[in-house]
């Protein structure tokens, strides 16, 4: 028979965002194969982009709604969930509920979900998982260049002379662009490649100077550098006349002590010497950055670098964050965080907020920032919201302070859960589960990490009575009485809608402009080909800066001075070790869809400790045995990976597995909820624990 065409699609996981062209097997799965046409991945894929079609069991889906565990009708369910929202906002107001939303949604879906509770509740008590992934850089971006804007692409880790890797395991965490950046230094030996992290990882191995520098202290080690550059001549008095704050934050970089980082100061010097000597340098920063109680600092004594010497925005030069989730851009750019809206639109600007007040006709805006992810979890535990909707992520696993959250969750009065399983940890605790489409049967736009807006195309049916996203939740905005600012059709008519306020926001100074994306029709959006924006009306940019011309009220950058911290929670006596933690390679998340591939399980098959040969002695613990983990928040018991990966005092174990999977390795419940002032993000990376052999 023939073969069914292939559809082009983007990958589900991290922010590289690959292009996929997957092509159904007539027994509900798929076969998958990099898109060679798409500019992130140009065909290739890593290993879990590679199994995309193994995890599309039906096995565990749920596949009707359910309502205090029985399987309903969507209009019973629905019918609940709008009455229950609307009483508790009659009663309690308009900031007695939340949504806890995610980097997985789509960029459709975001915005009905932001529309409705920021432009229709009136409350901005919708935050996204992406609170524990990148708000540091969206707040240092946001105070450096007025937006929240990366300058760069992709190209720019080929085109580089130097690239460092602050705090990213890219091999792992984001494996295609790793290889894209293997394959220009293999090409071009001459690039060199440096790494930044407490721990040597696989990235490593493309290394050409590794800085095991102490946890916490990139802000030294970045304001050590501006000094160095500023003495070697580096810095661009040209470029300074776009950039405000360049003494300031010199003299904080001065002022400070040098002896923060831990590492050999001939190492340091070295280190330096090879960034002010190089033109061509992109710095790569990930989650080591983000996740830290001082992450915006820690993202500004970044950008401060490539501002003082105006390398950036230029091809090869420039600072580029890399994101976790397939469209945790997407996300930032249509507003999901609580304190943003849609199109890099402030939501603590009177002016931004009439405008898209006016947009929406909203009838109840919300006049503020409503609660990032912490404490909006902490206001569900003391009761002051009274219903939360969960729609596609796993908090009672992947927050902070996990078991906390978990039981706040439990005992909140009214909890919705959107997801394709009921078996998650947190869709267990749910009152009314709703059964969501999945990968490979949704429909609508995704943003990854260099600004490239893919379609993720339905390939498959709907299972059962599953629904997208959008769709669920429009249908309860229409219930709430919100009639006709929800009646949208198709993603397409959604797009639309957003496309035209992107112009509205560009008109006001906003860098994300997709006005050029608008007029698409049905056909057209279901033919868009990935596209980077800024695409307006008159043209289309491939990078940001190079002349200057900032989001700010003058038009200039901002350089912040800033000083180091070290991580919040201390080590001592009681908890003497530093609790690393982070993604491993096959894995994603909290393992809904990679656990279903037997190859991905494969690779690391079980929650583990990876400690420091002196240390394991020191405490007892042979390898392989199993280890207790203790920290002031929980308890854990991991199998113990002796290695001189990490640094003595230092240990490491991944995120990924959950009360089904491992009941006790559920790390996030050692990790506290002390979080970055500015952006709300945890200090996911830096917990204090005490170790003993089980
Ligand atoms: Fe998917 Fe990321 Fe792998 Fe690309 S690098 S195939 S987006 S997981």
């Amino acid at each position: 028979a023939p073969q069914v065409p292939e559809i082009r699609t983007t990958c589900a996981y991290c922010g590289v965002g690959c292009g996929v062209l997957a092509r159904p097997d007539g027994a509900g799965g798929l076969t998958v194969r990099g898109d060679p046409d798409h500019p992130a991945n140009r065909g290739r894929l890593c290993s879990k982009g590679f199994a995309l079609g193994e995890t599309l069991s039906l096995d565990d889906r749920l596949l009707a709604p359910r309502v205090s565990g029985q399987d309903t009708s969507w209009d019973a369910a629905l019918g609940l969930v709008a009455d229950r929202f609307s009483q508790t906002i009659a009663q309690h107001g308009p900031d007695s509920v939340a949504f806890y939303v995610s980097g997985q949604l789509l960029t459709e879906d975001y915005y009905v979900a932001n529309k409705l509770m920021k432009g229709f509740i009136g409350s901005a008590n919708i935050d996204t998982n992406s609170r524990l992934c990148m708000a540091s850089t969206v707040a240092g971006q946001k105070r450096a260049f007025g937006t929240d804007t990366v300058p760069g692409t992709y190209e720019d880790l080929e085109l580089a002379d130097l690239v460092v890797l602050v705090g990213s395991n890219l091999a792992w965490c984001h494996p295609v662009l790793y290889q894209r950046l293997a394959a220009a230094k293999a090409a071009r030996p001459a690039m060199k490649v440096v790494v930044i992290d407490p721990r040597r990882t696989a990235t490593c191995d493309l290394a050409d100077m590794h800085l095991t520098l102490a946890p916490g202290s990139d802000v030294a080690l970045f304001n050590r550098l501006l000094v160095e550059i500023h003495k070697g001549g580096a810095v661009d008095a040209d470029y300074l006349h776009h950039v405000n704050g360049f003494e300031e934050t010199l003299r904080a970089a001065m002022a400070q002590d040098g002896g923060a980082t831990g590492l050999d100061p001939a190492q340091v010097a070295a280190f330096c010497k090879m960034w002010v000597g190089t033109e061509k340098v992109v710095t790569v920063f990930s989650q080591g950055v983000n996740q830290s109680s001082s992450g915006t600092d820690k993202v500004n004594a970044i950008l401060n670098c490539h501002l003082a010497t105006g390398r950036i925005g230029r091809p090869g030069m420039g600072p580029f964050s890399v994101t976790g989730q397939p469209n945790a851009m997407g996300g930032r750019e249509v507003g999901g965080l609580s304190n943003a809206l849609a199109c890099h639109l402030d939501i603590e600007d009177a002016g931004h907020r009439d405008l898209v007040r006016s947009f929406w006709q909203a009838p109840t805006m919300a006049n503020g920032a409503g609660l990032k992810a912490v404490d909006m979890f902490e206001r569900v535990r003391t009761r002051q919201i009274k219903a939360l909707w969960i729609v596609c992520t796993n908090p009672a696993v992947s927050m902070p302070d996990a078991d906390v959250v978990r039981d706040a969750i439990a005992a909140c009065d009214f909890v919705v859960v959107s997801d394709v399983t009921a078996n998650t940890d947190t869709a267990r605790l749910a009152h009314v589960l709703l059964p969501a489409t999945g990968w490979g049967e949704k429909d609508g736009t995704v943003t990854n990490s260099d600004r490239t807006i893919s379609r993720q195309r339905a390939v498959l049916p709907a299972p059962g009575a599953a629904r997208a996203d959008w769709a669920i939740i429009c249908d309860v905005a229409r219930r709430m009485g919100f009639g006709s600012a929800f009646d949208y059709a198709s993603p397409a008519e959604i797009f639309e809608e957003y496309a035209t306020l992107s112009g509205a926001a560009a008109a006001v100074g906003r860098d994300f402009d997709i006005s050029g994306l608008t007029g698409l029709g049905q056909a057209g959006y279901d033919a868009l080909p990935p596209t980077r924006w800024p695409v307006a009306a008159h043209g289309q940019a491939e990078r940001f800066f190079a002349e200057g011309q900032f989001f700010t009220s003058d038009g200039r950058a901002r350089m912040v001075p800033v000083t180091a911290r070290a991580p919040a929670a201390r080590t001592g006596p009681r908890y003497p070790f530093r609790l690393n933690t982070g993604r491993i390679r096959d894995q994603w998340h909290t393992m809904t869809r990679t656990a279903k591939a037997p190859r991905l399980n494969q690779h690391l098959g079980e929650p583990f400790l990876e400690i420091h040969p002196d240390d394991a002695t020191a405490v007892g613990v042979a390898p392989a045995t199993l280890v207790r983990v203790t920290s002031p928040t929980g308890s854990c018991i991991l199998r113990a990976l002796v290695t001189d990966r990490v640094q003595p005092g230092q240990v490491f174990a991944p995120m990924h597995w959950t009360a089904e999977t491992a009941p006790t390795g559920r790390i996030d419940a050692l990790v506290p909820g002390i979080v970055d002032p500015l952006s709300g993000q945890p200090e996911s990376k830096a917990a204090v624990v005490a170790l003993e052999p089980y």
